[in-house]
């Protein structure tokens, strides 16, 4: 039961602490602090033993250590480029070690005289034969004796204008009201049972305040029983608001959309090829989840190639027979109008419309108005799609492409436009492929189809990696292929994200390559060309007007163009796996051998290295998105979508992912059985942050 001081306790204001005006409570916002509570859940990101003292004799590299010593001399060493170190000679009876100050003052300097005394703080660094300590926290010790601290210190989330010391005094008074039993452990019994949890307010002592028998390394690795306790609640959370947030979605209402198989074999029939087994399946998920009253929530998946569009063509013939309308999402222009294309000549002209944020004026007003009136069932768009004037006689669909690129808020914008309390079915597709645990975590709201065959007649692309010291070879062979009637595309990439850049250096690359290569119909593609343009290139490219196609990663989704047979990638390390995976992509969609010379600029880091060795022993683009999740970490392989989980404060999916299965147990367990716990746990460890939500 939720007991009303309890409840008032720990959502009070922080104000309510020692120490916390106005100002202060301004600051400790930036780290999602608004009350007690949140105080509570602000964890340590690491731990440091300043228990006791180690001898300079036994100190070892990379440790991080208190140590005592007294100063034999100092200098000051010029290092060129007109840096300077302050070098301090620290010693005990058991060795000697090196202070290194980059920054430091005259008086610094003339403080640390011979035969003073210093207790220092820091990582002992390996430098030429020597350790040294960089820039270490010290103070001089006068005489006598000074106290060392007794508990391990917690180093905590900081902010600007937010020190330690500040975060240490006001989670010293929550943790001392705590101890009173001022907070609820929302966890039932028989979950703790099961897992041999200890109780919250135990687990939360020790993980703000570990004993110094603790020990450091585990601790630095959330391996203890209290952090594992946390960090399984944490994982919970996050798992209960997606399963919320879903069941809040499933509670309302859908067209229910039925699909004869009449209507099915005409749809079939009149594609140019046969629908793969795994195209076959998703379609049958998708043509019941949407013969249903309630919304469709479902996640795609496919491999780049492995036909997701006609996937989503399938759903809106069953939305055009019946007479509503289906909106589709594609990232960018390139690939909208891609679509565009698709559908038109599936559906037919008339039934299709596309919006895009180059539409302007009458134009657009004239798309709007035939958006308005029904008149137009199929309408395909990028962003422009969400604006607040763009509205829908029916839509009953929604479709997002390559979703990853999507705010959660774009789709949740794009779900209220339907009408008369009708909440559209979603269908969401993406390229990069999820590992299985990740997906469990990140799209609990969903359910998940896999598109995992290649259509019949694929040949796996053929990968080889090269230094930029082969590229004349590298250009012989594009005319080579380009002679025998193939078509290649040339990608440019650049390190920093400026556009302009980009664009400069596939202009200098075309002219270069128009330059050697006399024989072949170079074009160039990138995006700060018009619209019009770039559809004009790649239209001229897919009418085999242009044999080789220079291009920015402008082209890394939505061309698809299947004679083209070769990619050359120029410094390839630059970019990371899943977007070279989209890239190379682009060929292979024919029946003929394709090949990705992916070229680099020596020398290549080690991550470099692993990067391309493994793009050149696999395709599969599963095995890619498992190595880039380790090589990466997961928010930066889910896009900006799953922000919340970047943003965990103790749990790590990858690391913890053996907790995964159980959580989802046991978030199903609380759900049914102890519901009332739902909504406090989600907001206790999401707080503000809880983006899922509404969504
Ligand atoms: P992606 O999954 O990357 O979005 P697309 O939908 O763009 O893939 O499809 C890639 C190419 O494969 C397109 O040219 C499409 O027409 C073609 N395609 C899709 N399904 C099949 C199939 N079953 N057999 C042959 N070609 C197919
Ligand atoms: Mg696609």
């Amino acid at each position: 039961m939720e007991d009303e001081k309890t409840e008032s306790f720990e959502y009070q204001s922080i104000q309510v602490l020692k120490g916390v005006g106005q100002a202060v409570a301004e600051k400790l916002k930036r780290l999602e602090i608004y009350n007690v509570q949140d105080v509570l859940f602000h964890l340590p990101i690491r731990y440091e033993d300043r228990t006791k003292l180690t001898a300079l004799g036994a100190l070892q590299i990379g440790q991080q250590a208190l140590v005592e010593g007294v100063v034999d001399h100092c200098e000051v060493k010029f290092m060129g480029r007109g840096r300077r170190s302050l070098l301090c000679y620290l010693s005990d009876n058991t060795g000697a070690i090196v202070l290194r100050f980059f920054n430091f003052s005259k008086a610094q300097k003339n403080n640390l005289t011979a035969g003073t005394k210093l207790r220092c703080f820091g990582e002992a660094k390996r430098i030429a034969t020597r350790l040294e300590i960089i820039h270490p926290e010290y103070q001089v010790i006068q005489s006598g004796h000074v106290d060392i601290e007794q508990s391990l210190t917690p180093i905590y989330p900081k902010t600007e204008g937010v020190h330690q010391t500040l975060l240490k005094k006001i989670s010293d008074q929550v943790l001392s009201k705590i101890n009173q039993g001022h907070l609820i452990d929302w966890l039932p019994e028989q979950v703790k049972t099961e897992y041999q949890f200890s109780d919250l307010v135990s687990a939360l002592s020790s993980v703000h305040r570990p004993d110094k028998k603790e020990n450091v390394f585990a601790l630095n690795q959330s391996k203890t029983k209290a952090q594992q306790r946390l960090l399984f609640e944490e994982l919970l959370a996050h798992q209960l608001s997606l399963l919320q947030s879903r069941g809040e979605i499933k509670k309302t209402r859908a067209i229910k959309l039925s699909v004869s198989s009449a209507q099915y074999s005409a749809f079939t029939d009149s594609l140019a090829f046969d629908l793969t087994m795994a195209q076959q399946k998703v379609i049958a998920e998708i043509f019941a989840d949407i013969n249903n009253a309630h919304p469709m929530l479902r996640l795609v998946q496919g491999d780049v190639g492995s036909g997701k569009t006609v996937v989503a063509a399938a759903a809106a013939m069953a939305v055009v027979n019946a007479g509503f309308q289906i909106a589709i999402m594609a990232p960018t222009e390139i690939l909208a109008e891609q679509h565009f294309v698709n559908f038109k000549h599936w559906f037919g002209e008339n039934k299709c419309l596309r919006l895009t944020g180059k539409d302007k004026g009458k134009k657009r007003q004239q798309k709007l108005d035939q958006i308005v009136t029904g008149e137009c069932p199929i309408v395909i768009g990028t962003h422009a799609l969400f604006q607040n004037d763009v509205e829908f006689k029916q839509l009953v669909l929604l479709v997002v492409d390559e979703q990853h690129r999507f705010g959660v808020h774009q789709r949740l914008a794009l779900r209220e436009k339907g009408n008369n309390n009708i909440v559209p079915h979603q269908l969401i597709m993406t390229a990069t492929p999820i590992p299985r645990s990740l997906a469990m975590t990140a799209y609990a709201d969903l359910d998940y189809s896999v598109i995992d065959e290649l259509p019949k007649g694929r040949k796996p692309v053929k990968t080889v990696v090269v230094s930029t010291s082969r590229r004349e070879e590298v250009v012989q062979r594009i005319e080579k292929a380009c002679e025998n009637g193939e078509q290649a595309y040339w990608v440019c990439t650049l390190v920093e994200e400026s556009e302009v850049l980009q664009c400069q250096a596939a202009e200098v690359a075309a002219e270069l390559l128009t330059a050697e290569l006399v024989n072949v119909r170079v074009g160039l593609i990138h995006g700060r060309m018009k619209q019009d343009q770039k559809r004009a290139v790649i239209n001229q490219f897919k009418n085999k007007e242009i044999d080789l196609l220079i291009a920015t990663t402008v082209i890394e989704v939505g061309v698809d163009v299947p004679n083209a047979s070769l990619m050359v990638v120029e410094n390839a390390e630059r970019l990371g796996l899943a977007q070279l995976h989209q890239l190379r992509g682009r060929v292979g969609r024919g029946g003929k051998q394709s090949a990705c010379v992916l070229m680099y600029q020596a020398p290549l880091s080690e991550t470099g290295k692993q990067r391309m060795s493994i793009l050149r022993e696999t395709n599969d683009g599963f095995k890619v998105a498992e190595k880039d999740l380790e090589l990466r970490g997961p928010g930066e392989v889910l896009g900006t979508r799953q922000t919340g989980l970047m943003q965990m404060r103790i749990a790590d999916i990858v690391r913890d992912e053996h907790w995964l299965p159980e959580v989802k147990k046991t978030a199903l367990y609380i759900i049914e059985h102890h519901p009332q716990a739902v909504k406090p746990l989600v907001r206790r460890w999401l707080g503000k942050a809880d983006r899922f939500a509404n969504v």
